[in-house]
């Protein structure tokens, strides 16, 4: 591999942006819930169908450790879509790794790592993220840049000059 000055290299969320665990989670799980009326990071929004936090991160880690198949792409030709922001990093707050390198070898994805945070992603040294975590606005720094994911649940962030709101990777600049 060659050498790439890690500033360079973006850091790419997996779940929300790559991955649609939200469908998969309300398919497999016959869930009465559609993916739009999670409006909100934490789950409060699905208090009515006694869904939480937890049962998700549960649920959705034993699709990825068993089932990775089933968690379709966020968006089509995603090889592709991929391919154009090379050199990236898959930097995710999930840690069921072997799974997610299952799913991306699945889809032929070209990623230069897969990296683990649990939380709090601006620590890492990247310039450029692309994510649809809200609360990600909360440790950006002024000089890193956030392409965020349009999705219900973070309509509440505002853009500005270094927070860019887009629909799907395939707007990224
Ligand atoms: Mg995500």
């Amino acid at each position: 591999m060659t050498s790439v000055d890690s500033k360079m290299v973006i850091a790419l969320d997996l779940e929300g942006v790559l991955a649609d665990i939200l469908a998969a989670w309300v398919k497999e799980y016959e869930k009465e819930f559609r993916i739009n009326d999670v409006t909100d990071w934490d789950f409060t929004s699905l208090r009515k169908w006694n869904e939480t936090l937890e049962k998700f991160l549960f649920e959705t880690d034993h699709l990825w450790n068993n089932n990775y198949t089933k968690i379709p792409p966020l968006i089509a030709n995603i090889k592709k879509a991929t391919d154009r922001l090379k050199p990236f990093d898959i930097v995710t707050s999930r840690h069921t790794l072997d799974g997610i390198k299952l799913w991306l070898d699945l889809h032929n994805i070209d990623y230069r790592a897969i990296v683990y945070i649990p939380d709090k992603k601006p620590v890492l040294n990247y310039k450029t993220f692309i994510d649809d975590n809200p609360y990600i606005v909360n440790t950006l720094k002024d000089e890193q840049f956030l392409w965020l994911i349009d999705h219900p649940y973070n309509r509440s962030v505002q853009e500005k000059e270094n927070i860019k709101r887009i629909s799907s990777i395939n707007e990224v600049e």
